[in-house]
């Protein structure tokens, strides 16, 4: 595969302004061309008590758990932040009033490849359906039998989907591929979708009605757990639940209540309520000091990725050449078409 050549570091180069990127991973570095360029390139989670390390710069790149509220946009500000590059979709993150009256903008990466994460929410849906994970685990210790280990055929099954943008038309596609009935929820209904077959309910009946339902839906204040008390009361008991949009969806408290007493039959999900500081880091030597995480750990139905769904090469290298035109662009004063 190409990665993006290292002139658009020349150009940085060309223009001179102060670039850091932070919760920068090793696993982005091959779609990046360090050369000589002015660009710093951090690990580190950016947030307030972090903030002494993008003093100075006029760009900042982050990604989904760097916090950028309104107490470090004004510090930022203060110390000449102009642009700030999320190298990711969603945009919960950054304090957009905030950013707006400091005069900084902000662009993102609305779609990268939409596939990777609806290939994740399928991967863990086959997993936990049937029962992977637990295979794994016991066929490395010679235990060969199957007892325990029934799933049920997605042909002919109902899967709900919450929000059909991008990754949730992606996830229906392969739905219908499998042979399922897939019905949706949406305030802006796909009218390709339902040529190929989804059709739209409103969301009591969705909930109600699927033996799947998977998240696709952005984190707003009106969807801020979504999936809560009441509407985990509204599913079928047995209910299948994948989430990797966004982790506030979910009211984690209750989607446990409801994993004792059986109504979520099996619990996927790549993104948690207060993974910032906990995913995208080996925490192997220390301790895991949320009890909830802890918690759903326990259940041999709850099967938990770290905010992977995007993780192939293809999105990587998508990300960079957006990140990359985006900065450019900036720096060159040219429209920003990816601005938030
Ligand atoms: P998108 O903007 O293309 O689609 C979102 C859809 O949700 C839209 O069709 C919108 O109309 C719909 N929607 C809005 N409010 C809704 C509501 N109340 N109920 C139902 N639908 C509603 O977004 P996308 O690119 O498909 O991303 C979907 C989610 O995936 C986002 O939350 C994003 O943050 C998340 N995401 C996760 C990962 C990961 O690695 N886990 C990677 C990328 C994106």
């Amino acid at each position: 595969m190409n990665v993006p050549s290292s002139r658009y570091f020349n150009q940085f180069n060309a223009i001179f302004m102060r670039i850091a990127f932070f919760s920068f991973r090793n696993y982005e570095k091959p779609f990046y061309e360090f050369g000589k360029t002015v660009c710093h390139f951090f690990s580190n989670t950016l947030n307030y008590e972090t903030r002494n390390l993008a003093l100075g710069a006029e760009i900042i790149s982050c990604f989904v758990n760097d916090k950028l509220d309104a107490r470090l946009l004004k510090v930022l500000a203060q110390s000449g932040l102009k642009l700030i590059a999320l190298r990711c979709a969603g945009f919960n993150n950054v304090d957009l009033i905030a950013a707006k009256e400091l005069d900084i903008q902000i662009v993102r990466v609305p779609a990268y490849s939409p596939f990777a994460v609806a290939e994740h929410a399928v991967a863990l849906l086959l997993c936990l359906n049937r029962k992977i994970h637990k295979a794994y685990n016991r066929v490395r210790k010679n235990n060969f039998s199957i007892e325990g280990l029934t799933g049920f055929d997605l042909h002919n099954s109902k899967v709900g989907v919450i929000g059909t943008g991008k990754i949730g038309q992606a996830f229906c596609r392969i739905m219908l591929g499998f042979g399922a009935e897939v019905i949706a929820f949406d305030p802006y209904p796909n009218s390709e979708l339902q040529k190929s077959g989804v059709q739209y309910f409103e969301l009591e009946k969705v909930l109600s009605d699927s033996k799947i339902i998977s998240l696709h839906l952005p984190l707003i204040e009106s969807t801020r757990h979504i999936i809560n008390k009441n509407s985990l009361a509204k599913m079928q008991n047995g209910v299948l639940l994948i989430n990797t949009s966004r982790g506030g969806l979910v009211d984690t408290k209750a989607v446990i209540k409801a994993l004792k007493s059986g109504k979520v039959g099996a619990l996927a999900l790549d993104v948690y309520e207060e993974e910032e500081g906990i995913f995208f880091v080996d925490h192997s030597e220390d301790m895991v000091r949320d009890d909830d995480l802890n918690r759903l750990m326990t259940f041999h139905n709850v099967l938990i990725t770290s905010h992977q769904a995007f993780l192939t090469n293809e999105a990587l290298f998508n990300i960079a050449q957006a990140t990359i035109k985006s900065i450019t662009a900036f720096q060159q004063g040219k429209e920003l078409i990816n601005a938030v």
